[in-house]
């Protein structure tokens, strides 16, 4: 523990000026980015075990980035994969695997569309189409399903990464003892954006993060916010903190801006991009899918922490669903050694959205909906 502390210490004070000085230069946008986390060049994969069928063999030559429709072989799976092309995998064969009935095309006119029934809701693949739809929420793919030979196709990175996990069950966190770690986007001199009704970011995610924390107390969740006052917290100490914390969760609160465009508006959950896929935001960052973040150890538990969180919070207020979205940039994210989540709670940049947020009310539901995804 003692080894522990002197490592977070270390690293805090290894990043702390430079960030200060950074984020003095860059200047936020909604979401966090160019936080410095260790990056670990790929030597192994993480676990790429799929629950039903056993242990993998991990390429430990990965080819640079391809861009689809072919995906990179990053990972070769006991699974059979198409030989003509391989890295892919027939959605058959991945029923099959998961003792799934066969797709079905959804129904005349839409032949490009493909389900698949699982006990947690039906997957619903689209020939071309990076997004997914799981018991009817999106979720973005990595690559966009193919045919081939007439039969439905997705990537195997896809299949163990996205779709996998999605069939597994709840997410293994203890009922007891629990400890989350809430963080408020920006502060301080970081108002991050701000709304039609000139509210600030910083000010409506701690409010949104308070209302949290007074809810999860009462459910067994012993809760550490990164901020609870109008300060200014280096990314990499929001990390820290939630390492000394010992946190088995992090959730990052930020509302989003699609400015200068004022239609955009709905809620998104993002998690760190599993190796080998590239992301569904990159915002001109580099998107390098060779890389492993330490964040990636925990591919599987974000991404089924990101769905339920977004699900209930498009539940609770019928806003647009953004859906499940994975990036790499997120400094916050990718140096957390625990599940880790972010989520944009609608579009300061849409008036009418704006004005929802604005009230007390409208946070409340953001804010029930958050504690019930994780009761
Ligand atoms: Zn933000």
């Amino acid at each position: 523990m003692a080894a522990f502390a002197e490592y977070a210490v270390l690293k805090f004070r290894k990043w702390f000026w430079p960030i200060v000085a950074g984020l003095a230069l860059i200047g936020c946008r909604t979401a966090p980015d160019r936080a410095p986390a260790p990056i670990i060049e790929v030597v192994q994969l993480p676990d790429l075990k799929p629950p039903v069928l056993g242990q993998g063999r991990v390429e430990t030559n990965l080819p640079p980035p391809i861009l689809p429709p072919a995906p990179p072989p990053v990972a070769a799976f006991r699974w059979p994969t198409n030989s003509a092309h391989p890295g892919w995998i027939a959605l058959e064969t991945w029923s099959a695997l998961n003792q799934l009935r066969a797709p079905q095309r959804r129904r005349p006119g839409l032949e490009t569309f493909f389900t698949v029934s699982t006990p947690q809701g039906a997957v619903t693949l689209q020939i071309g189409s990076r997004i997914a739809h799981w018991d009817g929420r999106p979720c973005w793919l990595g690559y966009a399903p193919q045919l081939f030979n007439g039969q439905p196709h997705l990537a195997l990175v896809d299949a163990a990464k996205t779709l996998q996990p999605l069939l597994a069950p709840v997410p293994p966190v203890t009922r007891t003892n629990r400890v989350i770690v809430l963080d408020p986007g920006h502060g301080g001199a970081d108002n991050g954006t701000s709304g039609a009704q000139r509210q600030l970011e910083k000010e409506l995610a701690l409010d949104w993060a308070l209302r949290v924390q007074a809810l999860l107390r009462t459910n067994g969740w012993k809760v550490v916010l990164t901020r609870t006052t109008d300060t200014n917290v280096p990314l990499a100490a929001r990390v820290v903190a939630a390492d000394l914390a010992n946190a088995d969760l992090f959730v990052s609160l930020h509302f989003n801006s699609g400015h200068p465009n004022l239609t955009h508006a709905g809620i998104e959950t993002y998690c760190l991009t599993p190796t080998g896929l590239p992301s569904s935001l990159t915002r001109n960052f580099e998107d390098n899918p060779r890389l492993v973040f330490p964040n990636n150890l925990f591919d599987r538990e974000n991404l089924q922490f990101a769905f339920r969180l977004q699900r209930e919070l498009v539940r609770a207020t019928q806003a647009n669903d953004g859906g499940v979205r994975r990036a790499r940039f997120m400094g916050v994210l990718r140096g957390q050694n625990r599940p880790a989540v972010l989520i944009e709670g609608g579009y300061l940049s849409n008036p009418a959205e704006a004005r929802l947020i604005a009230t007390a009310a409208y946070r409340q539901k953001l804010a029930e909906a958050v504690a019930r995804a994780l009761e």
